[in-house]
């Protein structure tokens, strides 16, 4: 399968709650590019995202061309539309060219068993030992695990293919990249599983470039990993060698990679994959959301006065607020209430404690992860404010700009892509 509109080898989704910083954002990119190693800035924005700002899917293509013509970028971008499902797809298609396919939903949804057999007799090379080159161990299956797995993804697949082929329907085969993403459910899929799903991929002709699976520990929002990164290394590095023996043995895009979701701020994982990718040749998609929105809120509060004012109050309402703005990302956030400082503590605190406690700066004392989590949740709070909010980030325009293009330069583009 070929696709008209490829993905490049390295790309990088960010956020951009309120259409502000794209501008910044891309000159992450710009930075990147000047060091000699490009990465695609993709913009996205889920359904759920608009829902709360408020915004259309139609002011996230117009900040990418603003930003674009603004900084003479004459490589490629991207809009995503981020994890969208059947029912919420119809809205992206004017402003996206970049489609995630959330089919979570449906996994483990049993298969009918005609489906599932009929699969195993497709794949009778899924059955066995299997020697994938890169990794170690060959995986050792039985006909049973097979039809296990299948039962467990086909549904989803299944989804899946019906997805793309509303959209392909819609904007024409070719015109847009494709992610299949498997990544808000609860158990991680591990290597044999993903082999499995890539072949089915194949079987319901998805021309996917990309693939978001559920990866061992946990990525939550805004914070570093939380697991065993020795293993996640050799998962990690079990799933290149997955694609690249599925892009061979399937009839699937050559450019197939894998995709990261909550992927900022994972600061410790991020040597072991630069060094899978220096090693393997693979590509990477990683993706972002709420960061850029917590550099809004630390160049705010670093600017004092005014700037500073807003972002107690920022807190101060998230605080209040908290059950129902932790609610809708229970599964991807780990906040300790105990370690929240109270409304008045934080009126007292100096633009230098605020971002101190902001910052994700694991040598910090001050840092607080719980704080940090609490506000990358509470954009809610900013999307109230409607023109307040908006009047302030540009009123703090070099502040703010300067954070954000720092942040996803140097704490994210360089330890993942660059290096040094
Ligand atoms: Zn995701």
């Amino acid at each position: 399968m070929s696709n008209a509109l490829r993905l490049g080898r390295y790309s990088f989704g960010v956020g951009d709650r309120f259409a502000h910083q794209a501008k910044a954002q891309l000159r992450a990119c710009a930075q990147a590019a000047a060091r000699g190693v490009e990465v695609t800035p993709v913009w996205n924005k889920s359904h759920r995202e608009h829902t709360i700002v408020g915004s259309r899917p139609a002011s996230v293509l117009a900040a990418a061309q603003a930003a674009v013509r603004e900084l003479d970028w004459t490589k490629p971008f991207h809009v995503d539309a981020d994890h969208i499902r059947l029912d919420t797809v119809d809205e992206f298609i004017d402003s996206s060219d970049f489609y995630t396919l959330d089919v979570a939903d449906s996994i483990g949804q049993p298969a009918d068993a005609g489906e599932v057999r009929a699969f195993v007799e497709r794949h009778p090379e899924l059955v066995g030992r299997l020697e994938i080159p890169g990794i170690a161990e060959p995986f050792e299956t039985t006909r049973a695990d097979i039809e296990r797995v299948a039962s467990k993804y086909l549904k989803a697949v299944g989804e899946a293919g019906r997805i793309y082929r509303h959209v392909a329907s819609r904007k024409g085969e070719g015109n847009f990249i494709t992610e299949v993403s498997m990544d808000e459910t609860d158990s991680p899929q591990t290597p044999p599983e993903l082999l499995v799903i890539l072949s089915a991929i194949a079987d319901e002709r998805i021309p996917a470039q990309t693939v978001a699976p559920k990866f061992t520990g946990r990525f939550n929002k805004g914070v570093d990993y939380v697991g065993d990164v020795a293993q996640f290394e050799k998962e990690f590095g079990d799933d290149i060698a997955v694609i690249a023996h599925a892009v061979s043995a399937y009839d699937l895009p050559d450019n197939l990679k894998l995709s990261v979701h909550s992927g900022s701020d994972k600061f410790s994982i991020y040597a072991p994959v630069r060094r899978a990718l220096a090693r393997t040749g693979a590509g990477l998609h990683v993706k972002t959301a709420g960061t850029t929105w917590l550099e809004e809120i630390t160049g705010l509060a670093e600017s004092g006065g005014e700037g500073l004012r807003l972002a107690k109050e920022i807190y101060a309402v998230a605080l209040d607020d908290i059950e129902a703005l932790c609610a809708p990302y229970a599964a991807v956030i780990d906040i300790d209430r105990a370690k929240l400082p109270s409304k008045e503590e934080v009126q007292g605190w100096t633009p230098g404690q605020f971002t101190g406690a902001l910052r994700h700066d694991l040598l910090s004392e001050r840092y607080n992860p719980s704080l940090r989590q609490l506000l990358h949740v509470g954009y809610k709070v900013a999307a109230r404010m409607g023109e307040r909010y908006l009047r302030m980030l540009e009123a703090y325009e070099p502040a703010v700009a300067r954070n954000v293009t720092e942040n996803l330069y140097e704490r994210h583009l360089k330890p993942l892509f660059i290096g040094g």
